[in-house]
């Protein structure tokens, strides 16, 4: 099945109770040929509402951090965890929440076979659940950000900070991770060209 004809499917998913008040599934974009795909955990409020991922807040952070390494969003593909926004709703408010275990589990539906038709040469894990999701179940984000990891769907995974929790930590006189996001998005990109070099790419 090509990228394309998957995000059709993923589109119409009714797999879980997210279905029930998404305004969109977030498939993902970029480069399907990229060698290095960034995923994060789902969608917010913004990308719910366009389709796309990292649109709000955090998202002009990652494109910053992708700006400070001379990247930009068209050198990477750019998906998530959970392809529709998991949030608690007070009537018609909603609030974000981080991803349940199972809708984890049912999504990898799409993101497991999205990755193999990427086929990238490194993935960098954006927060927790993506780096729980695709290295390993105890990974911890503050100790083990920014190392090599063997993965299933590429030759390395790194796993970065998440921008939103970078966010929160932020202050007149800390940059509240910001440049380990630089630094772990450099690496990952190095990593990925020297491997392509080392197949003759
Ligand atoms: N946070 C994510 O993890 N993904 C998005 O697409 C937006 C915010």
């Amino acid at each position: 099945m090509t990228l394309e004809e998957l995000r059709e499917d993923a589109l119409v998913c009714t797999s879980c109770g997210l279905a029930e008040r998404r305004r969109n599934v977030v498939f993902g974009e970029g480069d399907p040929h990229a060698p290095l795909v960034l995923v994060g955990e789902g969608p917010g409020e913004e990308e719910d509402k366009t389709g796309r991922p990292f649109v709000g807040r955090a998202g002009k952070m990652l494109d910053q951090a992708l700006a400070d390494n001379g990247l930009s969003r068209d050198d990477v593909y750019i998906c998530n965890t959970l392809k529709c926004r998991a949030c608690e709703w007070n009537g018609d408010r909603a609030r974000n929440r981080p991803p349940a275990i199972e809708e984890i589990a049912t999504c990898r539906q799409w993101l497991v076979p999205q990755l193999k038709a990427i086929a990238p040469r490194v993935i960098l894990c954006i927060g927790a659940p993506s780096a729980k999701n695709l290295i390993r179940p105890d990974f911890r984000i503050t100790r083990e950000r920014g190392q090599y990891f063997p993965c299933e769907f590429a030759k390395v995974a790194i796993a970065t900070l998440h921008p939103a929790y970078v966010l929160r930590q932020q202050s007149m006189s800390h940059d509240g991770g910001y440049s380990l996001i630089v630094s772990d998005i450099g690496r990952a990109w190095g990593c990925a060209q020297k491997l392509l070099e080392k197949a003759g790419v």
